[in-house]
């Protein structure tokens, strides 16, 4: 990890591995990203000698002003008579290149509630739009804009002024973080130990052996930083949702940073979850207060019907080996079930969904649980799902409704919360 803004050193090092001197000429050359770099002429190297470059400063360009992967390339060839017998080497390094930390501005931001309104009301567009945020760094602006003006009405603080770098990564370089962040996490750890922990912290990270995706985001605390890195190469509204979610992942570290374990349990990750699905709820709930409008309406239809059983179903087949269907059923579970939220789970019958200030309360009162009665809680409430099933589908049906025009139905992105959530 190197950091924008912060002067960076290059060091390098070749060494004549054989037992004859190299007596022509060489070439070191060090690219970035393919494109050039530095240059070294040597003139030859003894046998067993050791040619070293000590902290050459690598000036930043323009070019190089975005956060991301890259790729630093060490090539060692031999130039003129040596050309035939110094076999060229080739090493790569790669990085990722992130924001030097805290983000923060030295005077806290500040809104007023009619600037809050006039940057949430672009929700409207974003929905609407389909585009992808890797398309433009506007895209992700505006993206940026709504979810800070949401988080300022919730906690009158902006993200920039929270311990937080938020990172929107196109797939490529959304692949390349994730090995190097776990690579290094795993070199840290060291041994069998480190192993086992970088493969795991590849699945979290959501990126299979080829680099597949799995999952939209995560959010972590690496070289000494909170981050948020999300896949870019999704709508805005499945940006500003997956970024929701994460947020609430992000406060419980902060809050709760004892229940950051490695290798944790699947209660322990199902509860983190169910936190961050309430937090999701807060965060669009939120949205509709701030506009006075619904925001999460969908049409009373067989395919709406259908995706709700289907949705119910996966979380049910799943809920003992995955930790977010888990989660999921544990957040209704917790609302409807549990007596210190009777007052929100009374809400939630009476009115068919939670206010963001109640899914504060929720999302509050989940972060709070003691780690050391996590399995007793979470087990507590997933052995009673079958009993509570027909409830939570009956409540989530019926919120489809009758005679919406096209402009008043929801974003397909956020039909989990409108459906599948309290
Ligand atoms: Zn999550």
């Amino acid at each position: 990890m190197l950091d924008r803004g912060q002067q960076t050193w290059i060091k390098w090092a070749v060494r004549n591995a054989s037992t004859e001197k190299a007596s022509g000429p060489y070439n070191v050359s060090l690219r970035l990203d393919g494109e050039p770099l530095a240059n070294w002429e040597r003139p030859g190297l003894n046998a067993g000698g050791v040619d070293v470059v000590l902290d050459w400063a690598l000036v930043w360009r323009d070019s190089h002003q975005f956060t991301g992967a890259h790729r630093l390339t060490l090539e060692v060839r031999g130039t003129g008579a040596a050309a035939s017998t110094l076999a060229p080497q080739t090493v790569y390094r790669e990085f990722v290149w992130g924001q030097t930390a805290p983000q923060s501005a030295p005077t806290p931001r500040f809104y007023a509630a009619a600037q809050i309104r006039q940057q949430i009301g672009g929700v409207d567009e974003l929905s609407a739009s389909g585009e992808m945020v890797s398309a433009s760094p506007q895209r992700a602006q505006d993206v940026l804009d709504i979810a800070d003006a949401v988080y300022y009405a919730l906690y009158s603080r902006s993200l920039y002024d929270e311990p937080l770098v938020v990172h929107l990564l196109n797939d490529a370089d959304y692949s390349m973080w994730v090995k190097v962040e776990c690579t290094d996490r795993a070199e840290r750890l060291g041994g069998g130990m480190g192993k086992v922990y970088g493969e795991r912290c590849g699945q979290i990270a959501g990126v299979t052996a080829t680099g597949e995706a799995v999952v939209a985001g995560y959010a972590s605390n690496w070289q000494y930083q909170n981050r948020i890195v999300l896949r870019s190469e999704r709508t805005q509204a499945e940006v500003l949702l997956n970024l929701a979610h994460e947020l609430g992942h992000f406060r419980q570290s902060v809050q709760r940073p004892d229940l950051d374990v490695r290798n944790a349990s699947l209660n322990l990750y199902a509860l983190r979850e169910a936190q961050a699905y309430a937090h999701e709820v807060e965060f669009l709930r939120a949205i509709e207060s701030v506009l006075g409008r619904p925001l999460l309406l969908y049409p009373r239809r067989e395919d709406f019907a259908e995706g709700v059983e289907q949705s119910l179903a996966s979380y049910v087949a799943e809920m003992d080996t995955e930790e977010h269907a888990r989660g999921r059923l544990l957040l209704w579970m917790a609302v409807l079930d549990d007596p210190h939220l009777a007052t929100q789970g009374a809400e939630l019958r009476r009115n068919g969904s939670l206010t963001w200030q109640s899914a504060r309360t929720v999302y509050e009162y989940l972060m709070a649980i003691a780690a050391k009665d996590v399995d007793a809680y979470v087990n507590g409430k997933i052995d009673k799902v079958d009993t509570f099933l027909p409830t939570i589908r009956s409540m989530s049906k019926r919120r489809l409704v009758n005679g919406l025009t096209d402009g008043q139905v929801g974003a397909l992105e956020f039909q989990e919360v409108g459906l599948l959530s309290p």
